[in-house]
């Protein structure tokens, strides 16, 4: 035990992946590899099974766990936290140096973002962050999603308010459906998940039920003291004023900084 603490002492700090052990591959799609894979000067270097599952190897007779193990099974572990993250496919594996921000409101944001990556999990508010569309809103809070399933390998979920939450709870309503019954299970689950990204909050203040399920999910979250980010095009302070009596403003308040980034379409600085 002594001898083994003093060989991690003495290891030196790798700069090229900052003692993650792990590193962004950034061409993986045009080459078609994994975005992430082990550390070639810390990991790799010492790695003797050849990069082979299970990541054992033979030594005088007997199979030996591999110094690259922990790693391969981190990454595998990442790979499949994110492949059910929802993330949607034009931001799969952007990272916050991706992010370029064109406003003061937009480099706020990503400090913000910085600060949570940093504290993560000790962090004490999500974000709400609103703004005319094409500002960059989705791409950040896709990101920070990311980074906290690489660093962390938490598990996390992006959702689409207009496009999944809603047609999915009511599908679930409908005899035959392959998730009927389970809109129980369904807002358990988003309830539950360590990380939540909302897209697109807010409705029409006519539809009640919805105002109610968003409320529900709201609120659980609140009481779980679980980490969300909500993005919206409209300001909250006015938008969500009168939904459900304005509750769902007065949680969000309190779960969440609220942040505008509005001024120039970033898709147009692509
Ligand atoms: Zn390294
Ligand atoms: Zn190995």
């Amino acid at each position: 035990m002594k001898n083994e603490l003093k060989t991690k002492k003495k290891a030196k700090y790798c700069d090229y992946c900052e003692n993650t052990g792990i590193i962004h591959n950034h061409h993986f799609e045009e080459l078609g590899e994994n975005a992430l894979v082990p550390c070639p000067r810390c990991v790799v270097s010492k790695c003797l099974c050849g990069g082979e599952d299970p990541y054992f190897f033979y030594k005088e007779g007997k199979i030996e766990e591999c110094f690259c193990r922990d790693t391969r099974m981190k990454i595998i572990k990442i790979n499949m936290i994110y492949n059910r993250s929802g993330i949607n496919r034009k931001f799969r594996w952007m990272r916050l140096n991706d992010f370029k921000s064109l406003s003061r409101q937009a480099d706020d944001a990503k400090n913000s973002a910085y600060d949570i990556l940093k504290q993560f999990p000790d962090v004490k508010k999500g974000l709400f962050l609103w703004g005319n569309p094409g500002t960059g809103k989705t791409l950040l809070a896709s990101i920070i999603l990311t980074e906290l399933i690489i660093r962390y390998a938490v598990e996390g979920r992006f959702i689409s308010i207009s496009r999944n939450l809603f047609k999915t709870l009511q599908e679930s309503f409908h005899e035959g459906s392959e998730t009927f019954g389970e809109s129980g299970k369904i807002e358990k689950e988003l309830a539950d998940v360590d990380i939540l990204i909302v897209d697109d909050f807010g409705i029409q203040k006519d539809t009640e039920w919805k105002q109610e399920t968003l409320y529900d999910l709201v609120d659980a979250r609140y009481e779980a003291e679980k980490f969300t980010i909500f993005t919206s095009n409209n300001n909250p302070h006015k938008a969500l004023k009168d939904l459900s009596q304005g509750r769902i403003l007065s949680r969000i308040k309190e779960m969440c900084r609220i942040l505008e980034i509005s001024g120039e379409d970033y898709r147009d600085n692509l």
